[in-house]
């Protein structure tokens, strides 16, 4: 199936990323990861290093359970791995992680994590990405990146101004779970292998997100695979109703989501008139606010037990009027929907601001009569700039020529 691209993207808005850098594969170093294979790629990496296609599928659901069940970063620690199998993992493969260069822990328990991606070349000193982990009471969310950066301009986000886009590969994006397992120790406990599962069965990560940097459905690929990835009931076991993909209206990609993957579905409406949700979502003069809606009306497996997130960003004197409220109630109707608003999280430069208190309230109020959850979203992790549309890795901040001296390995030199 093929999935719209980077160059697809970049003609809906500018900054077009650098061409050196537009899905640019991971180039692979001397020994390459396995962490956040998909099953098939793992069975590839073994009959490349000899292992016989009659055994190799048994061997892909052992190693299977070691990488992604018990979370282990040593192939001595496999087991019921053979020896020789082992020493062969080893010599080909590693269990490398991508890198944590910066780990923020805000006073409200969300962290942020700033991972250093694979180089893609030899000019590039690895891509970073952020990835947030929000804390709850019942349930803990992973919030995920699809893309470094993203083509797309929102007006309202931070990401959108980011310069360096590609996509990250399906390994990359499922490797942010691992990530958090890790640093969370939400995995296993690796000590005593019998008792090995948490209480209850129960984990940190409950929930995913895709929202991070990027348009997941610009990557549909990659994010279908490591959903796969994420969702398999022998590895990382997160259900795939809870996990949810963002987008801000990918129209010809939104089917293909639900079929492939079976997930919730999550809109960034934003605007209930299309000359507003052009300037805020430039993508809507490509899929207007109809096309968009009638796609959500489509979607598969859509029910009232499975209902479409509209997500709708709080912009004082912008979007946030009665009228605005009444327009979105009524443009919704008929779709089970659930609508989650969202305070503006300001970002160094941006020209909104966020609406009042008072203003969120009376908005929640016309769209909960309406007979819909309106629930506002509280910002989390704002003291370290990891709420929604905050998210921007810090090679961005540097100045293009210190850019160019990282990506030139003349760092500090
Ligand atoms: N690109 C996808 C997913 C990532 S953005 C999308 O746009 O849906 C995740 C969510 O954060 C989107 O709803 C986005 O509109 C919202 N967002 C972006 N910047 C924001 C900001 N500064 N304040 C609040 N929400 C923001
Ligand atoms: Fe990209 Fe989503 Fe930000 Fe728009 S809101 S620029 S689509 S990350």
């Amino acid at each position: 199936m093929a999935t719209a691209s980077l160059d697809n993207a970049a003609r809906v808005s500018e900054p077009v990323p650098p061409p050196a850098l537009q899905g640019a594969p991971a180039v692979e170093s001397a020994r390459p990861s396995v962490i956040g294979l998909t099953r098939p790629a793992l069975k590839d990496k073994l009959l490349a290093i000899g292992v016989p296609e009659k055994e190799a599928r048994m061997r892909v659901s052992q190693i299977w359970h070691w990488l992604y069940h018990r979370g282990i970063q040593d192939f001595d620690e496999m087991t019921n791995v053979g020896k020789v199998l082992r020493r062969g993992l080893a010599e080909a493969y590693t269990l490398d992680r991508p890198e944590v260069t910066a780990e923020q822990i805000s006073v409200d328990g969300t962290r942020k994590w700033l991972l250093r991606m694979p180089k893609t070349g030899p000019h590039d000193r690895g891509a970073e990405i952020e990835c947030v982990y929000i804390p709850d009471d019942d349930r803990g969310t992973l919030c995920v990146s699809s893309q470094v950066g993203c083509t797309l301009t929102c007006s309202f986000c931070h990401t959108g101004t980011q310069r360096l886009v590609r996509n990250l590969t399906s390994a990359e994006i499922a490797a942010q779970l691992v990530v958090a397992r890790d640093r969370l120790g939400d995995f296993p406990t690796l000590g005593d292998r019998e008792s090995a599962v948490l209480p209850d069965g129960g984990r940190l990560v409950t929930n995913i997100v895709f929202m991070g940097m990027g348009e997941p459905l610009y990557n549909l690929d990659n994010v279908a695979a490591a959903i796969d990835v994420m969702s398999d009931g022998e590895g990382l076991t997160l259900s795939r109703r809870r996990i949810t993909v963002s987008t801000s209206g990918v129209v010809p990609e939104m089917s293909a989501l639900g079929e492939r993957t079976n997930t919730m579905l999550a809109i960034s409406l934003h605007a209930v008139r299309d000359d507003l949700r052009n300037e805020l979502v430039p993508l809507n003069k490509r899929y207007p606010i109809a096309d968009l809606l009638q796609a959500c009306r489509d979607y598969p497996g859509l029910s009232n037990a499975r209902r479409i997130t509209f997500e709708y960003v709080m912009l004082k004197g912008v979007n946030d009027s009665d009228a605005d409220a009444r327009e979105l109630v009524r443009l919704l109707r008929g779709i089970p929907a659930k609508i989650n608003l969202i305070p503006f999280n300001p970002w160094p430069g941006t020209k909104y601001e966020c609406s009042s208190w008072e203003r969120i309230e009376r908005f929640s109020e016309i769209v909960f009569r309406a007979g819909y959850a309106s629930p506002v979203r509280t910002p989390r992790g704002r003291d370290i700039l990891a709420a929604c549309g905050q998210l921007k890795s810090e090679t961005e901040k540097l100045s293009a020529r210190a850019r160019l001296m990282l990506e030139e390995g003349r760092a500090g030199a």
